[in-house]
């Protein structure tokens, strides 16, 4: 039976309201925390539990706090980033929905290990129905005495907020969404300095993954030794995976890091395989900003071993036979899907949330667009290949924040893995034209 950590209790009847989350050993983690550890010693065991955050990046999370300065003097925050945008991951909703309190506790842990006292939940404004949900559940840990002035009777005194954004993807990038909490136009910040050193009205901030946070009561219960010894490597602990595409079971899992890509994929417990039993094409590990992978690279990495789900193997063989976990948007494709049609749908989604503050990804993003568009629908030229290729190469790494190379990667991987599916529609536009869906046969 697989391990469970964050849908541990996600079955039970009612767990979304209090009293029964509570009576279910709901909040005992923050008694624990607040009465009998220091910050210090929290911020122990979330380093000792190997936790990365889950958001996307995979970035240990104890390092991170133990990067805020607790000595300047000044106010710190956690902001609990709930701006999940990223196509293809929808696993922070199915937590804040089904089990809200699971993050409200997590945060108050985080909030006093960061010696926090106002604390905040940045939710996408897509999201209207679960921010009343995490607006009631807030209420309810307010009246209860988990949250306000002198929590415990122990003299810390902590109020969270939930902040609803208004739709744009690029406030999900933490910078952008510290502006945006501000009440400024949601435009990402040059990093360093890192938020942790100057976040929130330029006070050290840690912005965190809704997922990342709803784990800690958990470590807080049963130690960041006990959390490490689950999972693979430096992937430790559970990963939630938002699964869609030509699967037989789409839906949100937990999964326990290291298990083989074959087994999610194919098992009945999981995936259950390609629907209608058509042939696999490609898959995406970890939503539209990292690259798409052809068949022969899904469950071998380069060196012919079980590509796993962790960090490390899904990435092995960098973006020439690899890809990442990213956010764990698990986009699966079968033979039927036209990977140029899918690519230029992805670019559309860049070009329309770049911000515009940098030229190669304001411009860049805009081109591949249209040369894409074009490539689609039978109107491209032989050199609009490698036009391509040379925008997105100009795209990466040149940007103030990752929405540039979210933008270049899946251009270059489709180009890399696809490149005689483009060709074959700049050769036969008609057919191109007379089609309803690719027919993967050139
Ligand atoms: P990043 O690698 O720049 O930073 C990761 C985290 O570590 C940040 O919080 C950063 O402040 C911190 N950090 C890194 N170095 C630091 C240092 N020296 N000192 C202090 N703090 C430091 O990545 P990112 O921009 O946070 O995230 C990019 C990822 O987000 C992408 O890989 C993508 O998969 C993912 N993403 C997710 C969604 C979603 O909806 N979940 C949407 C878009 C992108
Ligand atoms: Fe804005 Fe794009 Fe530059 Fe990010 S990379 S700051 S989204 S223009």
């Amino acid at each position: 039976m697989a391990r469970k950590i964050l849908f541990e209790n996600i079955d039970i009847p009612g767990i979304k309201d209090y009293e029964v989350y509570r009576k279910n050993g709901g909040y005992r983690a923050v008694e624990k925390a607040i009465k009998t550890m220091t910050p210090d010693e929290i911020v122990e065991q979330v380093k000792t539990s190997g936790l990365r955050g889950r958001g996307g990046a995979g970035f240990p999370m104890g390092l991170k706090w133990s990067f805020i300065d607790k000595k300047s003097g000044k106010p710190r925050h956690l902001v609990v980033n709930a701006d999940e945008s990223e196509p293809g991951t929808f696993k922070d909703r199915f937590l804040m929905e089904y089990i809200p309190h699971l993050l409200i506790e997590g945060a108050i842990i985080s909030s006093f290990a960061l010696e926090a006292n106002l604390s905040y939940i940045y939710i996408r404004g897509e999201y209207m129905w679960v921010f009343k949900i995490l607006e009631k559940a807030i209420k309810e840990a307010y009246a209860n005495g988990w949250l306000g002035k002198n929590i415990l009777g122990t003299g810390y005194n902590l109020d969270l907020y939930v902040h609803c954004g208004a739709g744009a993807y690029i406030c999900g990038e933490e910078t952008a969404l510290i502006e945006s909490l501000e009440g400024k136009r949601g435009n990402p910040r040059i990093k360093p300095p890192f938020p942790a050193v100057s976040g929130l009205w330029a006070e050290p901030t840690v912005v965190n993954n809704v997922e990342s946070i709803s784990a800690v009561s958990w470590i807080v219960n049963n130690s960041g030794e006990e959390y490490a010894k689950i999972g693979l490597g430096k992937s430790t602990g559970t990963k939630l995976i938002s699964a869609s595409g030509h699967i037989k079971n789409p839906g949100v899992y937990e999964i326990e890091m290291g298990m083989t890509v074959d087994e999610f994929m194919n098992s009945d417990q999981y995936l259950g395989g390609m629907i209608d039993d058509r042939p696999l094409k490609a898959f995406i590990p970890g939503g539209s900003s990292v690259p798409i992978l052809p068949a022969n690279y899904i469950f071998k990495t380069a060196n012919g071993e079980d590509r796993l789900m962790t960090y490390e193997s899904l990435a092995d063989g960098g973006f020439t036979t690899g890809s990442s976990m990213g956010s764990g948007g698990f986009i699966v494709y079968n033979d039927s899907a036209c990977v140029v049609r899918n690519t230029w749908n992805f670019s559309r989604f860049y070009h329309h949330e770049s911000c515009g503050q940098c030229s190669p990804c304001r411009e860049g993003t805009g081109w591949m667009e249209k040369i894409l568009e074009r490539i689609e629908n039978g109107h491209g030229r032989q050199e609009d290949i490698d036009l391509l290729w040379d925008i997105q190469s100009k795209i990466e790494g040149n940007t103030i924040c990752p929405l540039g190379d979210a933008a270049a990667w899946p251009v270059a991987a489709a180009i890399r893995h696809f490149r005689e599916e483009f060709e074959y529609h700049v050769r036969f536009p008609e057919k191109i034209k007379n089609r309803n869906h690719f027919v993967n046969e050139p």
